[in-house]
């Protein structure tokens, strides 16, 4: 399995099975062009993309929601939720099929890589704790080809995550994954229309603000005229916003968000 993947069920499991690294406790990794296996881990992967993996990677590319999910991105179902599932399309008509971005030099949108790259070579389980927090745990991935385990360099997991800025990617993703765990509770399958609506408000974004300012919905929402404002001016406010509006339309959720009355 890729531990590019992004941490769905099969993963869980899959990182169940490796030893944990408790808080505190170092592995040993480094990865740089002085690595001989450089970039080789860059190439031929199942590489899940989150709604803020898409955001940060066209910020990146300069690219709109709609150009960028057209050129580089396979969409598929997940067979229990229903919702959308983004893979990051590879040049499949290159040898070894890489990355869009991999270039000699390394990944040539380094600042907007996805969370899965940053995390990589620790793989982070979580789960929800009984005030619905979010619990992490860390294990590290050693793959058989990557030959960064035998550089000179400690790492905690906190060190791991401040070196690769995960937090903002670990704090937007867990709100994308309670949506996911709230339809698996439920035993839920999004109907077509309410998959529509996901991948709407969750990836495309630019259409989302269309949707938003042409409907007049957040007239008809409890938020403030400044929150309103944010939300159609800025794509991390709209997509916060996204995730508490799939909240309250799929499932009525009014953690952070309720309509008028
Ligand atoms: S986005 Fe960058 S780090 Fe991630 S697989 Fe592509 S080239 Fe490698
Ligand atoms: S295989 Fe490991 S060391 Fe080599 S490029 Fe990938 S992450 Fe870096």
């Amino acid at each position: 399995m890729s531990t590019h993947e992004h941490d769905n069920d099969a993963t869980q499991a899959f990182l169940a099975s490796l030893p944990e690294l408790e808080p505190g406790q170092s592995f040993q990794f480094a990865c740089h062009p002085q690595v001989p296996c450089f970039n080789a881990c860059c190439s031929d992967l199942s590489l899940m993309l989150t709604p803020y993996d898409v955001l940060r990677l066209r910020a990146r590319l300069g690219l709109s929601s709609r150009d960028f999910i057209a050129r580089h991105v396979l969409v598929a179902q997940a067979p229990d939720t229903g919702f959308p599932m983004l893979r990051l399309r590879m040049l499949d008509d290159i040898p070894g099929s890489p990355c869009p971005f991999v270039t000699r030099e390394g990944c040539s949108v380094y600042p907007g890589r996805p969370g899965a790259c940053r995390t990589y070579p620790l793989g982070r389980a979580t789960k929800t704790g009984p005030d619905g927090e979010v619990i992490e745990q860390f294990f590290v991935v050693q793959e058989p080809h990557c030959r960064g385990f035998e550089q000179d360099k400690s790492w905690t997991s906190a060190d791991w995550l401040n070196d690769q800025d995960l937090q903002e990617y670990n704090s937007h993703n867990d709100r994308y994954m309670l949506l996911l765990a709230e339809a698996r509770n439920r035993a839920a399958r999004l109907d077509q229309k309410q998959a529509n609506m996901v991948f709407l408000a969750a990836y495309n974004v630019d259409a989302f603000k269309d949707f938003l300012s042409n409907t007049g919905m957040l007239t008809r929402l409890d938020v403030t005229p400044e929150r309103a404002g944010a939300v159609l001016a800025d794509e991390t406010e709209r997509l916060t916003f996204a995730m508490d509006w799939l909240g309250l339309v799929l499932f009525g959720l009014e953690r952070n968000l309720r309509k008028k009355v």
